[in-house]
């Protein structure tokens, strides 16, 4: 978009102050990832949970002269303000006009899962035959939505959204501002979020979508989509796909047979093409592909000529801790102007004051004349310590690049160089296009060499995070339990994106997990939930707040204040017993204990206690039980104190099983990890941890040999046996050896054999065509946490707390 102060103003009928001939090229609304502020308006968008206005002063300091907001907040002369009734009004009505008055031809994709890669494989498809646009990452939301909506520019011949949804009412809403012309519904899960009363009713929702959609191109695999589809639109062109022969297009032959490439009905004719990867949501995502291309138009043998070329998507950054206390950002999986953008917003998020930039030519784009100008003003604005330019395009820029920069024309001479290895405490960004397999410079670079990993998807958390939060009432806190290094995930890196997404507050056990995370930068509160009776001075030192729960840790505490000359009132949380019988007073201790809180002036900042059995379904009485109690003491509690503190009692699972009881905040710890104790709502979880490493060696054993200590395996059969290294030094029990545990090689499982060593263990092989080097999934969709758990006959919790520290944790986000 590119529009002035005062046009904008115009269209939405809003109030301008300042100068009206200023250009608008972006929006921001979150002050901390503002990338650029030049032709940048920083919009204040208030939600029932926070205040966008809170953030104004903080995009002015980044140089945003710019402000759309429901009031003016600042004397500051250089300010041009945009004075809207409601700024998320105000955002949907200039999107709407946006949209309207551009003439691309539009595809909009709904559905609950495969949105996002639809899209990506569409873009990929596409952008070489249509100047394409396409909504950022997975934009689409309320907010999302029209953001992407802004991006489309003149020259765009194609745009492709995505649209989502969380609530009824929302697509109504969303389709008053962007109506596609070819409406696309993927598949449609049976897991819905409480804020829909059935399947039903969200498929309803959904499909208001396509409302003024001329061609409408959805997953029939299920017939309640079917039916509803043909009742509403029966008058437009309607295609379907999926996996079942009722389909317009779907597959004609045994998919899994992996000797024969897919048969791909298409109306009355056939394509074929090969397949890597099989699994349903996969040729589903395909299948949605052939039937947007064939609908554009396109020749059977061009459809096939793209579904070859596609890529993974890789839409995902992943951080590493580097050698010499570098920190690198791999984005090395595609470039284009999008994601350079994303790519920069995300290195805002990072502490690191020196920042360099690896970047190369860009080939997965449509260039023209002003494109690399944009892209080196966009460099000149990050103030990167260095630039580092490989590929015969892009160096020619360097002169115009204001840091100190270096060229190459390619990633093996950078390499070769003696820059290498100046590389010390800074944050590396890797931004590169694929054919310049510029990962090989993080692999170089990376700290911990072992092969074993676990990798911790920061978006999966949040969204796991954000199903339990539907749940909630708006304003119920959330408490994040990042104790034993945040269940093993890493609590600083956990700690410091949950902190990045407004948590209300953290829980740790012990005091030095707290101080630890107060010296890397942690500011929001933190409960000690199990101080050590020496540890009361680091409590204090490091502004932690501790859990009391006995007279004797108070009266520790309340010496350690005096010690310190403390007489404000301190903040504590009061651990009440209810039926746990582990650490708590009793209800007989309350008066007492109002009397000495009150004698020393603290202040009771949290009553609260701990369910035992919230993940037991038989137990429901025994948790009634408990939440019984809890009423009746801390009710006594708050009489006796003559003040409210707030309450909080449910756990992950108690979340889940016992909403009502949330009082004014709740735990949340294994659930963020995608664990529930319900299976309903474990559909809608999202991976967030899994634990991968790859093939060592593999060895033909012949009927009678044996493998590893002890020869716990003899081969009755002529067998691969591959090895791995990842053993019981890393967290692997030995007591999932000989075929009691499994894991996965190209999506299969396989048993692991003889003895678990230290660091090492063999698998089994030989039905699939594994080689040396290759990936294996000791946990994370196949087999799940879950399932892992139960092979070494524990729970997810021990599983997770296990892993060994030498396993590199590699953090990844979009
Ligand atoms: C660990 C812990 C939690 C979180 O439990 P999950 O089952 O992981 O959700 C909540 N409250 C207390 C007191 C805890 O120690």
């Amino acid at each position: 978009m590119k529009y002035t102060t005062q046009e904008i103003a115009f269209i939405t009928n809003a109030g301008l102050i300042g100068n009206p001939k200023r250009v608008v090229k972006n929006i921001a609304f979150d002050s901390r990832s503002i990338y650029s502020s030049k032709n940048t308006a920083f919009i204040a968008i208030n939600s029932s949970k926070n205040s966008g206005e809170k953030y104004i002063e903080s995009a002015i300091e980044k140089g945003i002269e710019i402000i759309i907001a429901e009031k003016k907040s600042s004397d500051n002369p250089n300010i041009t303000w945009i004075i809207v009734e409601n700024s998320l009004q105000f955002l949907r009505q200039l999107a709407k006009y946006h949209f309207e008055n551009s003439i691309i031809k539009s595809i909009g994709i709904t559905g609950s899962n495969g949105k996002t890669i639809l899209k990506e494989w569409l873009y990929q498809s596409l952008w070489s035959e249509f100047s394409t646009v396409k909504s950022p990452k997975s934009f689409n939301s309320q907010i999302g939505l029209p953001l992407s909506l802004l991006q489309i520019n003149p020259k765009n011949e194609l745009g492709i959204f995505e649209v989502g949804i969380s609530k009824p009412t929302e697509m109504t809403q969303q389709e008053e501002i962007f109506h596609p012309n070819i409406g696309v519904l993927t598949y449609i899960g049976s897991a819905h979020s409480a804020n829909f009363e059935n399947e039903a009713q969200l498929i309803d929702e959904k499909i208001k979508l396509f409302k003024h959609s001329k061609v409408i191109i959805f997953n029939g695999d299920k017939e309640l989509i079917v039916n509803k589809i043909n009742k509403s639109y029966s008058s437009k062109k309607l295609i379907s796909f999926g996996l079942n022969p009722t389909n317009n297009i779907f597959i004609k032959n045994n998919f899994n047979n992996r000797k024969e490439p897919i048969i791909v009905q298409v109306f009355n004719e056939e394509i074929s093409f090969q397949a890597h990867n099989r699994d349903r949501a996969t040729l589903s995502n395909a299948l949605a592909l052939i039937a947007v291309l064939k609908e554009l138009g396109f020749s059977n043998a061009k459809i096939v000529e793209k579904i070859n070329a596609l890529q993974a998507v890789e839409m995902r950054l992943e951080s590493v801790e580097g050698v010499r206390n570098n920190l690198i950002i791999n984005d090395s999986y595609n470039l284009d102007l999008d994601s350079l953008k994303i790519a920069f917003q995300f290195i805002k998020e990072y502490n690191k004051p020196k920042k360099s930039l690896v970047l190369t030519d860009f080939v997965e784009s449509d260039i023209d004349d002003n494109f690399y100008k944009e892209v080196i003003d966009l460099v000149n604005e990050q103030n990167f310590e260095r630039v580092y330019l490989i590929g015969n395009e892009i160096i020619k820029f360097s002169n115009e690049i204001k840091t100190k920069n270096y060229t190459f024309t390619s990633t093996h001479d950078f390499i070769e160089s003696k820059y290498f290895d100046e590389f010390e405490n800074q944050l590396i960004l890797l931004k590169g296009a694929r054919k310049f397999e510029i990962e090989r410079i993080k692999d170089i670079l990376e700290l911990r060499k072992h092969e074993t990993r676990l990798e911790v998807n920061l978006n999966a958390l949040l969204h796991n995070i954000n199903i339990h939060k539907s749940l909630l009432k708006p304003e119920t806190k959330i408490m994040a339990m990042v104790k034993a290094n945040a269940y093993g995930l890493g609590s600083f890196e956990i700690s410091e994106f949950l902190q990045h997404h407004h948590i209300d507050y953290l829980g740790v056990a012990v005091a030095d997990e707290g101080a630890y995370l107060r010296k890397k930068g942690i500011t929001t509160p933190i409960i000690v939930m199990n101080p050590e009776q020496h540890s009361y001075r680091t409590v204090i030192e490091y502004n932690l707040e501790p859990e009391i729960y006995s007279f004797r840790v108070l009266d520790l505490f309340c010496n350690e204040l005096k010690r310190h000359g403390i007489t404000e009132k301190y903040p504590i949380h009061i651990k009440l017993e209810t039926g746990m019988h582990r650490l708590g007073f009793k209800e007989t201790e309350l008066e007492e204990l109002s009397k000495i809180v009150y004698e020393n002036n603290i202040k009771v900042q949290s009553i609260f206690s701990h369910l035992a059995t919230a993940d037991m379904p038989e137990e429901k009485g025994y948790v009634k039980f408990q939440l019984e109690n809890f009423k009746r003491a801390s009710n006594n509690l708050i009489d006796l104190l003559g003040y409210q503190p707030i309450r909080h009692i449910l756990n992950s699972s108690g979340i889940l099983n016992y909403t009502e009881d949330q009082y004014d905040m709740v735990r949340i710890g294994i659930g963020m990890m995608g664990i529930a104790y319900n299976e309903n709502i474990q559909k809608s979880m999202q991976t967030t941890v899994s634990f991968k490493t790859v093939i060592s060696q593999i060895s033909d054993i012949n009927i009678g040999e044996t493998v590893g200590y002890a020869r716990r395996f003899k081969a009755e059969k002529e067998s691969r046996i591959a090895t791995i290294p990842v053993g019981y030094a890393d967290g692997i029990p030995r007591l999932i050896g000989n075929g009691v545990g499994k894991v996965s090689v190209h999506n299969q499982l396989v048993p692991i054999v003889g003895t678990v060593c230290m660091d090492m263990l063999m698998i089994d092989v030989t039905d699939i065509s594994a080689k040396e080097g290759d990936d294996v999934i000791i946990f994370s969709e196949k087999p799940s946490l879950f399932e892992f758990s139960n092979y070494c006959n524990t729970i997810p919790y021990e599983v997770l707390s296990s892993i060994s520290p030498r396993v590199k944790r590699v953090y990844i986000k979009d």
